[in-house]
């Protein structure tokens, strides 16, 4: 056994499924899980293969479509030929490299404005200043004199900074991952 194999396919997949889901719903994500263990899936066998409508199956292949998650192609099974979509792995791949990536810039957009909206408190009066004010006071209550302290979240800082680096560690090993 190669030592350089894949081991992040299966997560590549249940991470696609989790976007997929939130994006268009538990019936796409069913679909992908169903594209991801068969094959393909057959425009005319639809009806016969999936649990849902065939017009929805059909809407939600169209827009996996439109992200190249899904490629058309035809099959002939005896005498029939069959219009079917099969996984575009390598696509999926980019497809959620582009979502984490998104993600991530979310966050830190929200870092920022959360570092910079720093509110400074007065000790004693309880008064509150933004972070201008409280430098143009000195950093000192312009009532009482006390000392203005930072009361900012912390433990919210932290907590996003750490889903950032959980994300970038997830980027970086999807990144390394042979595609298919
Ligand atoms: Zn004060």
């Amino acid at each position: 056994m190669a030592q350089n194999e894949p081991p992040l396919e299966e997560d590549l997949l249940s991470i696609a499924k989790v976007i997929i889901g939130k994006l268009y719903g538990e019936h796409a994500r069913a679909l992908l899980e169903h594209l991801a263990e068969n094959d393909y899936v057959a425009e005319e066998k639809i009806a016969g293969t999936l649990e849902f409508r065939s017009n929805e199956a059909r809407k939600i292949l169209q827009k996996l479509s439109d992200e190249a998650i899904v490629i058309p192609d035809k099959v002939r099974v005896e005498n029939e030929v069959l219009h079917i979509w099969r996984l575009n792995k390598p696509a999926l791949k980019t497809f959620v490299l582009n979502r984490l990536k998104r993600a991530r810039e979310k966050l830190e957009v929200l870092l920022k404005g959360e570092s910079e909206n720093v509110i400074y408190e007065c000790r004693s009066c309880r008064r509150r200043f933004l972070l201008d004010d409280a430098y143009a006071y000195g950093f000192q209550c312009p009532h009482d004199g006390e000392v203005l302290v930072e009361v900012n979240n912390p433990t919210s800082l932290r907590t996003v900074k750490g889903i950032i680096k959980k994300l970038d560690i997830l980027i970086l090993r999807i990144e390394r991952t042979k595609s298919a």
